[in-house]
């Protein structure tokens, strides 16, 4: 049973395909990813527009690619993202899959694309068992509480302002390093002194909420580090405040996800999501991870930001699981939940 998956929720068109075996584990055969980012950095962020377009001239050509590597002519299954993320773009993907699916005569599948960022795991360390899962991209930063791909998600906590990715962003935006932040404040950071300035560690309090998380104050203490510096006259060492601000954040995201690991009782962490490609909160999680007696599963940072080949992987979990096909009326949803079910119909 061969699987495709589209997305277009943001900047990135992603065709991936996927096999389904029998034993019910995932083999990846492509993953065509065609990124607008470049067209955006000018302008600091992702522009919905310039996404959408951008969706309109590269879908078809990925497509071809993608059936190319995999050697086949048309799947068994065509799977999109139908939410959450931009509207207009999320429409360009959902479009393209319904008129595949309805010119090979296959059945199409709606796919939540936030269950896709922790499914994608599967394709590379095989079947997902009971897990928290740490959700951190550009729009969520969540700890989840995952029983199999199958049944409903419970969050166990969230942001309660920026999302981790967010903030990278935000903060690189700042120190005048353009868009995304993620990557160049993570090579940054290698260069730098992780404890040159020590920043607050959001919600860590013991009267905080044990599994949400905040960024806001952390951006806030950056802003007002750099700004102080200028108006002293004083240099600026822009590696040093990367790390710093790298490590307040690994710092943060790692403790939090171990502790709702062993609060549920689980005995495996899956990271995933963008910022889960971050060096330093592999390498902290890995640590923690390892003396708190818990499995870590973290995917390829390739396979962590968006890629078509998550979709293709829930998509296949999913038809494994038994799921029923989405019908050809479903909706975009660009606000849909983590908890809502991950395939609408
Ligand atoms: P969502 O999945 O919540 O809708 P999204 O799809 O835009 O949001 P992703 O593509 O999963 O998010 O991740 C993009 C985010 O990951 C950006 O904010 C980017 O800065 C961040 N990111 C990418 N690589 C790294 C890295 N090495 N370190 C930290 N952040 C990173
Ligand atoms: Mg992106
Ligand atoms: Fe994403």
């Amino acid at each position: 049973m061969i699987v495709l998956g589209i997305e277009s929720s943001c900047d990135e068109t992603g065709v991936g395909i996927a096999e389904l075996n029998s034993d019910g584990s995932v083999t990846l055969l492509a993953d065509e990813v065609a990124s607008s980012v470049d067209e955006h950095s000018r302008f600091g962020g992702v522009v919905p527009e310039i996404a959408s377009r951008a969706h309109l001239e590269a879908i078809v050509p990925t497509m071809r690619r993608a059936l190319d590597a995999a050697g086949i002519s048309k799947p068994d299954v065509v799977a999109a993202t139908i939410g959450p993320g931009l509207a207009g773009a999320l429409l360009v993907g959902v479009a393209a899959a319904k008129a595949y699916a309805a010119a090979w005569g296959v059945p199409f599948y709606a796919i939540n694309h936030l269950g896709g960022h922790v499914a994608v795991d599967a394709l590379e360390h095989g079947p997902l068992p009971p897990c928290v899962a740490l959700l951190v991209s550009g729009g969520h930063t969540s700890l989840l509480h995952v029983r199999s791909l199958g049944e409903p998600i419970t969050e166990l906590g969230a942001t309660v302002d920026d999302a981790a990715g967010e903030a990278y962003d935000k903060i690189a935006r700042l120190l005048g390093l353009g868009y995304p932040g993620g990557p160049v404040l993570d090579r940054l950071a290698q260069t730098g002194d992780r404890h040159a300035v020590t920043f607050p560690r959001g919600m860590t309090g013991p009267r905080d909420a044990r599994h949400a998380f905040s960024f806001s104050g952390l951006k806030t203490a950056v802003a007002r580090h750099v700004e102080q510096a200028e108006r002293a006259g004083r240099p600026l060492s822009k590696p040093d405040v990367a790390a710093s601000f790298q490590e307040a954040v690994a710092d943060v995201l790692s403790l939090k996800a171990v502790r709702a690991a062993l609060d549920t009782g689980v005995s495996t962490l899956v990271i995933s999501g963008g910022v889960a490609a971050n060096s330093r909160l592999r390498e902290l999680a890995e640590e923690r991870c390892e003396a708190a007696g818990l499995e870590l599963r973290v995917p390829r940072p390739r396979l962590c930001t968006d890629n078509g080949a998550m979709i293709a992987a829930l998509g296949a979990h999913l038809v494994h699981a038994g799921a029923e096909p989405s019908g050809l009326g479903a909706a975009t949803d660009p606000a849909l939940s983590v908890t809502v079910s991950q395939i609408l119909g």
